[in-house]
C-alpha cells in the first residue's frame, strides 16, 4: 500500500515536471532554427512510458501540429506499435531536433549540439527502459559512435543516458522503410522484439576492474636504486 502510494507519487511528480520542462523549452532560441519554426514539438505520448522511441526532426505536418510523428511514416510507426500490442498512448515519442530543419533537411552538427539537453532531459524525467533510436542521427548521438543504422539495427546494448542504465535499440526509421519493402520487413522483424526488450533487466555498470587488480596485486619493488 505505502509502496503504491510512493509510486504513484513519484509518478505524478514526473508527469509535472515534464510538463513544466516542456513549457520552458517551447520559447527555445538555443539555435538559428527557433526563427523558421511554427512551434516547438517537444514530444508526445506517456510520461512514465518504459518504452521511448527517439527520431531526428520534426518535418511539416509535425511542425504545424507541435506533435512528433503525424506524417506517413508516423502512420506506420502506429501500425508497427500496433502490431505488438502498444498504441501512442503507451509510449514516448521525441525526436533529436525540437525544430523543424527548412526543408527537411538533415539536421546540423551545431544544431544538435544545441537541442541534446533538451533530450537527455527529457530521457531523465520519463525513465525509460528501452530506448528505441529511429535512424542514422538518433543512433549516432545516443550510442556515441559514428556507426551507421544498416550495421547496428536490432543488436540492443545496455548504456547510461539520461543518468539511467538503459537498453539502447537501434531501429530503422519508418520514413526510410516507406519506399524500401526490404528495410520495411528487418524493421518488422526487429520490431517484434520489442516486448521482450521491455521485460530485460537492466544491470547497474559493473565495478570498474582496476580497483580490484590493484588493492588484490602484491606491492613490487621496482629495483630503482
Ligand atoms: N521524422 C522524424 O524523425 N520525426 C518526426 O517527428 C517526423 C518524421
Amino acid at each position: 500500500m505505502v509502496v503504491a502510494a510512493a509510486v504513484a507519487a513519484e509518478a505524478v511528480a514526473a508527469v509535472t515536471d515534464l510538463h513544466a520542462y516542456r513549457d520552458e523549452v517551447a520559447d527555445c532560441t538555443r539555435c538559428a532554427l527557433a526563427a523558421g519554426r511554427t512551434q516547438v514539438v517537444f514530444g508526445s505520448g506517456d510520461p512514465a512510458a518504459d518504452l521511448m522511441f527517439v527520431g531526428e526532426a520534426p518535418g511539416f505536418h509535425e511542425d504545424k501540429q507541435g506533435v512528433p510523428f503525424v506524417g506517413a511514416a508516423g502512420k506506420l510507426l502506429d501500425q508497427l506499435l500496433a502490431g505488438i500490442g502498444l498504441a501512442r498512448a503507451d509510449v514516448y515519442v521525441a525526436n533529436v531536433l525540437k525544430c523543424r530543419p527548412p526543408g527537411n533537411r538533415d539536421p546540423m552538427p551545431e544544431e544538435i549540439e544545441a537541442c541534446e539537453a533538451h533530450l537527455w532531459r527529457q530521457i531523465e524525467l520519463i525513465q525509460p527502459r528501452v530506448v528505441a533510436t529511429l535512424g542514422n542521427f538518433a543512433t549516432k548521438l545516443l550510442s556515441g559512435r559514428p556507426t551507421g543504422i544498416t550495421r547496428v539495427h536490432g543488436q540492443e546494448q545496455e548504456t547510461t543516458l539520461g543518468g539511467r542504465r538503459v537498453l539502447l535499440y537501434p531501429l530503422y526509421h519508418p520514413a526510410a522503410a516507406l519506399y524500401t519493402p526490404r528495410m520495411l520487413d528487418v524493421l518488422k522483424s526487429d520490431f517484434a522484439r520489442l516486448p521482450e526488450l521491455m521485460g530485460r533487466e537492466v544491470e547497474p555498470p559493473a565495478e570498474p576492474v582496476w580497483l580490484t587488480a590493484v588493492t588484490a596485486e602484491p606491492a613490487v619493488q621496482l629495483g630503482l636504486f
